[in-house]
């Protein structure tokens, strides 16, 4: 009788940054049950985080095929800005390129890697050792798309932007056409032509497709129209999100799994149990966002005087420089209505029955927790993938408004009370409708759940593949 075949062996590698780490490892969460080993590349910094703040090894030590292989000597610096997460990528290409190709060469068999789209480097680390990378996007369709489309906006002449008019409309990103302005195109568009972040920005994502496929953690009924768009380039496409609800759905546990790499303080949870119903707003803006002292106290303004109860995440290093003390009518209406952490488990929090929007910067693993929860949104993006996300947001979706590029205390005591009161209905009923096209993605028979079994299925005859070679 012959031997049976080892299971297929995947490699997965995210860039070293909250949102990249938490969508990739419930990737690995959704593949190590289907029988697939996986060596999980991470950097000695996130191993260690991830090791202290949340119940990681609990969950994937039950799995004998699963292992970390952990990167010593990476940049351990903080990742706030555009430049900062540059001189990350290109310590990243340095020191993981030999690795990669080592790691591959060395083990007997590597059915394939998947690695994060961000990181075309790997399509280079691997060429020649005939195992097939997939390219896994942790940013929404709608920014890829419009990543892709940059050389089209450079050579139709809409960037470099000409004129100051930010709401001039975009006519060359296919899909987009009547609701896409200047202002809701990545932050790094509003920059010249040779912005770095532009440039390599638009390469890589033209890369993708030199990929054996790519996978995005979306979903169909949200952004099918635009994956149809990026189809056309690349047929192998899995949409297989909202990976953190699709998890869930699979598991027979239902808990939440945390990936953080901060401690989240749970104390507010409590004191979400004594709010009403719907009545708290939720802000938060991400692990990478920073705030300028005056953006702080136009936001602590407008959310104290819109009278509104709010949980907000103040990460010790959202404003580079914060010692001045608050302003009195800041702290009692603060005691009176708010609560704030360095950290709040989100997912739970978006989950709590006292919970009637977010305040957020469209990250994209936060807008999907959002859309899943049916949470209404209030958009303050920062920068990148973010503008193109909140335009979605309120002109596509209908689940909130953008706020983008101001964030006077007059406009956020607005638009607070517009999305939680004078429009609370309306947002409440279309996130709700939103929400439950993304748990039946997710549910047998849903897109995402069959793109997911497609993809386990592909990933096991490439390994039968490779023994036959
Ligand atoms: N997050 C969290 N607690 C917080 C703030 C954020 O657990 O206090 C998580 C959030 O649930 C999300 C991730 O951090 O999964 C942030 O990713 P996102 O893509 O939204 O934004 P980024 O941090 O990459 O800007």
């Amino acid at each position: 009788m012959a031997p049976t075949p080892p299971p297929p062996h995947v490699l997965i590698f995210p860039f070293p940054a909250q949102g990249h780490v938490n969508a990739m490892l419930k990737l690995t969460e959704l593949l190590l049950p289907a029988g697939l080993n996986i060596t999980f590349l991470i950097s000695a910094k996130d191993h260690r985080s991830l090791s202290g703040y949340a119940n990681i090894h609990t969950r994937l030590n039950s799995f004998p095929g699963f292992q970390f292989h952990v990167i010593q000597g990476l940049y351990e610096g903080p990742l706030d800005s555009a430049e900062k997460l540059t001189i990350m990528f290109d310590c990243m290409s340095e020191k993981t390129t030999l690795l990669l190709r080592k790691l591959i060469l060395d083990s007997p068999v590597t059915t394939c890697v998947i690695a994060d789209g961000i990181m075309d480097f790997v399509l280079d680390a691997v060429e020649g050792t005939g195992v097939p990378v997939f390219s896994f996007r942790t940013i929404s369709g709608c920014a890829f798309w419009a990543y892709f489309s940059i050389p089209d906006l450079i050579n139709s002449g809409e960037l470099p932007f000409q004129g100051t008019n930010m709401d001039e409309l975009i006519v060359n990103v296919k899909g987009m056409e009547g609701f896409l302005r200047r202002r809701d195109l990545p932050s790094f568009c509003r920059s010249g032509l040779s912005n770095r972040t532009l440039q390599q920005v638009s390469s890589i994502s033209r890369r993708a497709l030199d990929a054996h496929a790519i996978i995005l953690n979306t979903f169909d009924d949200l952004e099918g129209r635009i994956v149809s768009h990026i189809q056309k380039h690349c047929s192998n496409i899995y949409t297989i999100g909202p990976l953190h609800a699709h998890l869930k759905s699979r598991s027979l546990n239902k808990s939440i799994s945390s990936n953080s790499l901060f401690e989240e303080d749970k104390t507010c949870i409590g004191w979400l149990d004594q709010q009403p119903p719907k009545s708290v707003l939720y802000v938060s803006f991400g692990s990478i966002a920073t705030l300028t002292r005056d953006q702080l106290m136009e936001f602590w303004y407008g959310l104290v005087n819109s009278k509104k109860r709010f949980l907000w995440v103040i990460r010790k290093d959202l404003v580079s420089k914060d010692d001045d003390k608050l302003p009195s009518e800041l702290e009692n209406g603060t005691k009176e209505r708010g609560y704030l952490v360095g950290w709040a488990p989100q997912e739970d929090v978006l989950a709590h029955p006292a919970l009637g929007a977010f305040l957020t910067h469209n990250g994209w693993n936060s807008t999907l927790e959002s859309i899943v929860a049916g949470i209404p949104m209030v958009s303050w993006p920062f920068f990148a993938d973010q503008q193109i996300n909140s335009r979605f947001v309120e002109a596509v979706w209908k689940l909130g408004i953008d706020m983008k590029d101001t964030c006077d205390r007059t406009t956020v005591e607005r638009i607070v009370n517009e999305v939680m009161e004078v429009r609370k209905d309306e947002f409440t009923e279309s996130a709700k409708r939103m929400a439950k096209l993304a748990m039946e993605s997710v549910s047998e028979g849903g897109t995402s759940y069959s793109n997911l079994d497609r993809l386990i299925q592909d990933i096991k005859t490439m390994g039968v593949q490779h023994e036959d070679e």
